[in-house]
């Protein structure tokens, strides 16, 4: 028989729970009970509509037995069971879906898997692999050698799976008389401090059960006895519940290796009565942002779960939700069209957003540190949410949002902005930059600052175009720093007109040369230092104009460019007087001034052999 190996990133985090990062080894226990869990969940859900699957409820167990001679550790269940290629592809390839892009992630960050023990339990190779979820892998944290002998529910051959860690693992056939996993643990020898012993005690492994797997909702027996109470954590009562019930509980049920940010546990009556159970990570998940993350969250009919994930109770902008719901109302065989038309489960998800924005303004109120950290993980979820909800979800989230704020130099909410805005002021500004620092920098922003405005920082893409659907926040409007009237005052606007009409030929002049490239040439309000920037006219920023075009689209967009120059600066004298005596040279000028806008905005020049030519017949005079 053929040895396998593993593949190469399972080989890794293999490495890892060996060589055991993790200072609580003894999850391992909850990551095995649970699966076994899962297993028979799949039965018995069959169970419910299938009449070929002759079980009930009471006839599922999972079974626990210690063989301290043989240092022996066994978890039966009857479940599903797995086939040879189950074997294969669940056990062969660690995290299977995730495996890839978790390696990707640690060479990304440059770190390499810590081979030693960590007493803190948290060094990032370890968080990264929380992120990933350790599943059965964890056995090899107490285990020499692990054996998974396997019958799929329906057949009659059953499988041998077996591996003593790195070195590969191999299957086999084998015999077993009913359907079902049978895995078998053969705990490490204790050695430096470590006491593997522990778990093949009777009174350790009751404790074990009863800490991390009480819930689960089919009896573990250990030397004849059920060792769980059976009862759903979220049908107990709050006050019975601790802070480590509902984290271990967390952890367990959905694979992370953190505490959750939040938990929100809940029961309503009322047009429809249901329990709730939420949790928000504390990390996005490694796939959050990408096709493969499903949202939703597990639909219970009285104890009895009907769906994993129910999308349709999670709006798009809170998808980071992890949980269940359990309503004594929804019949067992509802139908997955049926559950999208349901009028029980429109109200549910209602009150489920409800609840969750009420926590999130919660902590924003009173653990703000708390709330930063978590909305660098979810927060631009939120902005999405934003924007594609097309004002709709505008007074759900308008609250939640952060942005940073120039003045204060930390996020603030458009609240915070809007109470400490001066006197005058009418508008709420903002200005799109890749970091506040180069925002600092921007000649757009100098003029604003000295005056003593703020200026919200935008950093993501999605950020602008977010605003733009908000429009306004408490009555004042948002405006980009870069777009037309940044709120001057009359004199202001008087002083700015005496001085375009004064020079109205000269920006004539400069706008024909500069022909097609821009809309415009005027004297600019907004420079203070700076001889030069670029803004936008109209709807489409030139922000706007570089995100919508980084997409594939047949038609590339155009925002309609300003060249906006600083008439106090000496350039701008020198620009008067060759327009007296220089004309040629003046069309240099324009050029390389706009090329400048250009790339102070962050945008490409038109032609750089060109440009850089200018620049050279100018160094040569
Ligand atoms: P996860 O449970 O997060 O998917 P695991 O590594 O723990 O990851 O398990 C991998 C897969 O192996 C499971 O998704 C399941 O399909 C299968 N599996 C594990 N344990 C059992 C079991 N006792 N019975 C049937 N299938 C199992």
């Amino acid at each position: 028989m053929a040895k396998r190996q593993f593949k190469t990133e399972s080989r890794r985090i293999l490495d890892l729970m060996i060589n055991s990062v993790y200072t609580h080894k003894e999850i391992f226990l909850r990551e095995l009970i649970s699966n076994a869990s899962d297993a028979i969940d799949k039965l018995y859900f069959r169970s419910l509509t299938d009449d070929s699957v002759p079980l009930t409820k009471d006839d599922y167990r999972i079974e626990i037995t210690l063989d301290k001679d043989a240092r022996a550790l066994k978890i039966t269940d009857n479940g599903c069971g797995m086939d040879e290629d189950a074997l294969n592809e669940n056990l062969g390839v660690i995290a299977h879906s995730g495996t890839a892009e978790f390696g990707e992630t640690l060479r990304e960050r440059g770190e390499s898997l810590p081979a030693e023990e960590n007493q803190a339990g948290d060094t990032p190779g370890v968080r990264l692999v929380g992120q990933f979820g350790v599943g059965f892998y964890s056995a090899f944290m107490v285990s020499k050698k692990v054996t998974v002998l396997s019958r799929a529910f329906g057949t009659e051959q059953a499988y041998l799976w077996e591996s003593a860690g790195v070195e590969g693992y191999s299957v086999r056939a084998a015999e077993k008389a009913s359907h079902g996993t049978e895995i078998t643990l053969y705990i490490k020898d204790d050695a430096d401090g470590e006491r593997y012993g522990e778990f093949l005690e009777p009174y350790r492994v009751s404790g074990l059960i009863k800490k991390y797997s009480d819930y689960i909702r089919y009896p573990i027996v250990l030397d004849g006895e059920t060792k769980n109470s059976m009862i759903p954590l979220w049908r107990k009562n709050r006050s019975e519940l601790s802070a480590d019930d509902y984290n271990g509980f967390y952890k367990g049920k959905f694979g992370d290796y953190e505490d959750p940010a939040f938990t929100i546990h809940y029961s309503t009556e009322g047009a429809v009565s249901y329990t709730a159970l939420l949790f928000a990570p504390s990390q996005a998940p490694y796939n959050y942002y990408t096709r493969d993350y499903e949202k939703g969250l597990q639909l219970y009919a009285n104890g009895v779960l009907i769906m994993d994930k129910c999308a349709d109770l999670l709006p798009d902008h809170f998808s980071f939700i992890r949980g269940l719901a359990d309503s004594p109302d929804l019949s067992l065989n509802i139908s997955r069209e049926m559950l999208q038309h349901d009028r029980q489960l429109k109200a549910m998800a209602k009150s489920v957003e409800k609840k969750i924005r009420a926590e999130l303004e919660r902590m924003l109120e009173n653990e703000r540190e708390k709330y930063e950290a978590f909305y660098k993980a979810f927060g631009l979820q939120m902005k999405y949410g934003l924007y594609s909800g097309f004002g709709t979800n505008a007074d759900t989230l308008k609250d939640l949002v952060l942005f940073h704020s120039l003045a204060e130099d930390r996020p603030v909410t458009f609240k915070e902005y809007v109470e400490k805005m001066p006197e005058g002021q009418e508008h709420i500004y903002y200005v799109c930059a890749e970091t506040p620092a180069k925002a600092l920098l921007l000649p757009q922003t100098e003029r604003l600052r000295e005056k003593g405005r703020d200026i919200l920082c935008l950093t993501e893409d999605v950020d602008e175009f977010a605003l733009k659907m908000l429009r306004e926040y408490d009555g004042k409007e948002f405006r980009s720093v870069s777009g037309g009237d940044v709120g001057l005052t009359d004199e202001e606007k008087e002083a700015q007109k005496t001085r375009s009409e004064e020079n109205k030929d000269l920006l004539a002049f400069i706008g024909e040369a500069l022909g097609e490239k821009v809309s415009g040439v005027t004297v600019s309000a907004r420079l203070g230092r700076h001889a030069v920037c670029l803004t936008s006219e109209g709807e489409l920023s030139i922000e706007m104009e570089k995100v919508l075009n980084q997409m594939p689209a047949e038609h590339k967009v155009k925002a309609r460019r300003v060249l906006e120059l600083n008439a106090g600066h000496a350039v701008f004298a020198a620009l008067r007087s060759l327009f007296v005596t220089d004309r040629d040279r003046l069309r240099v000028y324009a050029n390389l001034l706009y090329s400048q806008a250009l790339l102070i905005e962050g945008l490409p020049v038109d032609d750089p052999v060109a440009f850089s030519e200018d620049i050279c017949s100018l160094m040569k005079a």
